[in-house]
């Protein structure tokens, strides 16, 4: 592979801390600039997923001897699908197939994998196909989205995946104080139920504004599992807490916030979500 940018090396930091943790979403949709140049990037981290040798380390993952990254490399790895547009959208009728195929279990590997390239050209009807299945997926199938510009996915598809970029993510330089707080207390552990009427008055008195502040929280937590130590300064706070309970704290969210898209209590939802924080082992 050719030399990495610093982007391409956060992203390999942070395939190699959820493999090493077992801490594997069912979605990912991962933002990626020149397809050409990084969708290699994007395979080596199929083959960590669907290699059955579980390598976590992507130097270490020179397999040449197993059939599936055999199969993989020749393009002809049966439970590793790519949907492509035809033309300027996805169509309904190519995401029914790939359900169909992938109703029964595999015969091959422990999981399966589906690549959506372009994953802004899905249409509402043809996004409404998959997202029960990105929602409750069979636990061995995960879908891998590419897209060059998260802004012009579907919500309801952002909603489900946890958002990677290739793409640099500068916003993260605007992260302001009243956002560090915020995850500070979610952190706290114990002492979260303290802050409650804080957070809930000052910090996310609403839906809208929870979505977006958990949104950046997850963005916080994936930026500092994908940087080397010394760039973490801002967020050197977090250095105490285990990369494992981060990745966990990730997976709450991501199971969570989408449902704030239903007619729910919010208050109801609040005390859900901070009773899974701390309960986080
Ligand atoms: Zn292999």
């Amino acid at each position: 592979m050719n030399e990495l940018t610093y982007v391409q090396k956060r992203f390999i930091n942070y395939i190699e801390t959820i493999m090493c943790s077992n801490k594997l979403s069912h979605a990912y949709l991962i933002e990626i600039g020149d397809s050409s140049l990084e969708f290699p990037l994007i395979l080596l981290f199929i083959k960590m997923i669907l290699c059955p040798k579980s390598i976590c380390k992507v130097d270490k993952l020179n397999c040449d001897s197993c059939n599936i990254c055999k199969l993989i490399d020749s393009d002809n790895f049966p439970d590793l699908k790519i949907i492509e547009s035809e033309g300027a959208q996805i169509k309904k009728n190519q995401l029914l197939s790939l359900k169909d195929e992938y109703q029964n279990k595999s015969l091959i590997g422990k999981r399966r994998v589906y690549i959506i390239k372009d994953a802004e050209k899905l249409n509402p009807s043809s996004a409404n196909t998959i997202l029960k299945f990105l929602e409750e997926p069979e636990n061995d199938i995960i879908a891998i989205l590419l897209t060059n510009n998260r802004y012009h996915v579907l919500d309801t598809i952002l909603s489900r995946c946890q958002i990677l970029s290739l793409n640099d993510d500068s916003d993260i330089d605007d992260i302001d104080d009243q956002l560090i707080q915020f995850i500070k207390y979610l952190i706290s552990r114990n002492d979260l139920f303290l802050y409650y009427k804080k957070i809930y008055e000052d910090m996310i008195p609403d839906k809208d504004k929870a979505k977006q502040m958990f949104d950046m929280v997850e963005k916080v937590f994936i930026h500092y599992l994908s940087s080397s130590e010394e760039k973490n300064n801002k967020f050197s706070f977090l250095s105490d807490v285990r990369k494992d309970r981060i990745l966990s704290y990730i997976t709450i969210i991501e199971e969570e916030l989408p449902k704030l898209m239903y007619n729910i209590n919010y208050k109801l939802w609040l005390d859900a979500i901070y009773s899974r924080f701390v309960e986080v082992k």
